[in-house]
């Protein structure tokens, strides 16, 4: 585990600072030019930063860059890194599994404005009935899984229409759209599909009713691939390794 991540105060040379911002820059810049390619403007697409493994002090410099959506893929992650980050202003979207008795953690972070990771009625269910008790709401997007691949996590596009249906009770979970995770390592012919998939399958569910007209969101794109996600529609990419490097592997000291 790498808790060392989220605490180590780790000092950040400015050489490696300049390095962060230089790649967010980049990042930005060929984001901007895949949103004109999709007949859109920078401002339609947000770049969140996927900061799993990695310490605050590195996340300090993107959000002072102007890099304010951070995207934690655990809870553990999520809560040990807040008080880090409590004075610079930015928001926490939890994109990875959620499970049910991280619930009550995770709506104690405050930065944390949505869930991306939503894909079962249980879990919905339990995140309501948190939210009800602290009388308030959450954002949340459901989680498909377009790749077909044997991934557990995601509704299968099938099954994604029934799931929204029976969310709209929890009034309490504010639907915004969908997101989905690629497989990492395909090919382009392979990875466009699935992310057109998403695309068309916000588009027909905004048009028959079961999305409300403004759950528009599409959460898609890494690294290695979120030019051709903005291409296809992506109003969110989630990007980790191209702007902080290769992550240290799970276990190894941060
Ligand atoms: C790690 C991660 C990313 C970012 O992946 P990179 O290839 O490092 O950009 C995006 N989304 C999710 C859900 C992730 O876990």
């Amino acid at each position: 585990m790498n808790d060392a991540a989220a605490t180590s105060p780790e000092p950040l040379s400015s050489e490696h600072a300049q390095k962060i911002r230089d790649r967010l820059d980049a990042v930005a810049g060929q984001a901007a030019e895949a949103a004109e390619r999709s007949g859109r403007t920078a401002d339609d697409v947000r770049i969140m930063l996927a900061t799993k493994t990695q310490p605050v002090e590195k996340i300090r410099v993107a959000i002072e860059h102007g890099f304010t959506l951070i995207g934690e893929n655990r809870v553990q992650e999520l809560t040990g890194k807040a008080d880090g980050l409590a004075d610079l202003e930015h928001e926490t979207h939890l994109i990875g599994p959620l499970q049910r008795n991280k619930v009550n953690h995770t709506l104690r972070v405050d930065s944390c404005t949505c869930i991306e990771s939503v894909d079962n009625l249980p879990l919905a269910e339990k995140l309501h009935n948190r939210l009800e008790v602290l009388d308030r709401s959450i954002d949340i997007l459901v989680q498909v899984n377009t790749s077909r691949e044997d991934s557990k996590f995601g509704t299968a596009p099938e099954a994604a229409a029934e799931l929204i249906e029976s969310l709209a009770c929890f009034d309490r979970l504010r639907i915004r759209g969908l997101m989905t995770i690629g497989l990492p390592g395909e090919s382009d012919e392979v990875i466009r599909p699935s992310y057109a998939d998403l695309r068309q399958l916000r588009d027909r569910l905004i048009d028959d009713g079961t999305l409300p007209a403004d759950a528009t969101e599409l959460s898609m794109g890494m690294s290695a691939d979120f030019a051709l996600a903005i291409e296809e529609g992506a109003t969110i990419v989630r990007i980790g390794s191209s702007v902080f490097g290769a992550r240290p592997p799970a276990g190894s000291p941060a």
